[in-house]
């Protein structure tokens, strides 16, 4: 069966050649004689896999040595409880921002675990937007302040990094990792999960400034505690081993097409296609505004939402898949991660352009 283009917000499409990669040493990593997925994670062979996969990320991130760079588990989600409970460093409060769904249920799930200051929220205007840095009511008695850097359901990305003044500046990057230049020096801590932007799902990436791993209560499970994981090297008991495999293919792949810088450059071109062929348009709209549109999730509706089912099936039976968009928004969403080809773009673009012209 031929490879169709799949617009799924994740897990999402894979870059063919990390496929194949995989497919060809299935059987026999390179010479072993086993699968990655039966090495034990403290051989030999699985510790180099492990070593590069960190050493290519540190080098594609330019990540500085000041910080710890973690492959857990429990996805982004864990993350949510994770981060209060590991870097409140005694404090009470964390600020949040509120820019779409992420963003909400990071808010609901620290606020178990300390006081929420919401510094800024766009729900009132339907999330679509970043709201004005400068009105940020930013706690200066707060641990940290979160943001999510690209909102996967409501298709709205930050265009640059927030002033925290002075806050640690912890970020989800889930949907966005990897897909830009981004300055770590920044952030107190970033975190994403795989299955967007740097593989399969069952991974999830932290990288925390090393100063922010302090005391954290006794009864944090030590799977959990940053600051165990990291003297462990994410080992503390066995990882994902064959996820971290991918992961690492992957990064080795971004490498291959240039890097980040390459692969943003390909990512402006193939977002504003989208973006201008919907912009053209009066069959089709996104309700984001223009500077905090999202490169990698496209939301938009269509002028007639009767016509989305034939919308959609004419799109699959062009091989154009998952694209429906999520169901607290309804309407349409392509997400274009680094690893849709500009081919894909391209196709569905034109689909659109037609299939307008037909029904509008
Ligand atoms: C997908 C996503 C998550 C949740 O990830 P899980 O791995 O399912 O826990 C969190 N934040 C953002 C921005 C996401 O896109």
């Amino acid at each position: 069966m031929a490879r169709v283009y799949n617009f799924s917000a994740g897990p999402s499409m894979l870059p063919e050649a990390v496929l194949q990669q995989a497919r060809d040493e299935m059987l026999d990593w390179q010479g072993s004689g086993m699968s990655v997925m039966e090495m034990s994670h403290r051989g030999l062979h699985f510790s180099g896999i492990a070593e590069q996969l960190t050493a290519d990320l540190r080098e594609l991130m330019a990540i500085p040595d000041n910080y710890k760079v973690l492959f857990l588990q429990g996805g982004a989600t864990a993350q949510f409880s994770m981060i209060p409970l590991n870097i409140l460093q005694g404090k009470s409060k964390a600020c949040y921002v509120n820019t779409g769904a992420w963003s909400a249920k990071a808010i609901k799930d620290a606020g178990r675990y300390c006081q929420v200051v919401v510094s800024a929220s766009a729900e009132a205007s339907g999330f679509d937007r970043v709201p004005e840095v400068s009105q940020w009511a930013i706690d200066p008695d707060a641990a940290y302040l979160h943001y999510t850097a690209n909102e996967t359901i409501h298709g709205v990305e930050f265009p640059f990094i927030p002033e925290s003044q002075g806050l640690p500046l912890v970020c989800d990057m889930s949907s966005n990792i990897l897909s830009r230049a981004v300055d770590v020096s920044r952030f107190g801590l970033i975190y994403a999960g795989t299955q967007k932007n740097m593989g399969p799902a069952g991974v999830t990436l932290v990288i925390v400034r090393e100063d922010l791993l302090g005391a954290v209560d006794t009864k944090l499970p030590d799977v959990f505690n940053y600051a165990v994981q990291a003297k462990n090297d994410s080992m503390l008991n066995t990882p994902a081993t064959y996820n971290w495999y991918l992961v690492g293919l992957v990064l080795r792949w971004l490498k291959s097409v240039g890097g980040i810088k390459a692969i943003e450059a390909l990512n402006i071109k193939k977002a504003a296609h989208l973006y201008q062929v919907i912009g053209q348009s009066r069959f089709y709209s996104n309700p984001v505004q223009t500077d905090y549109r999202s490169r990698m999730n496209v939301p938009f509706i269509l002028a007639e939402p009767a016509l989305d089912k034939i919308f959609l099936e004419q799109a699959q039976a062009l091989g154009l898949f998952e694209l429906k968009g999520h169901r607290s928004v309804g309407g349409m969403r392509a997400s274009i991660y680094n690893a849709m080809p500009e081919q894909g773009v391209k196709a569905l673009c034109d689909f659109m352009v037609e299939f307008e012209s037909k029904h509008a």
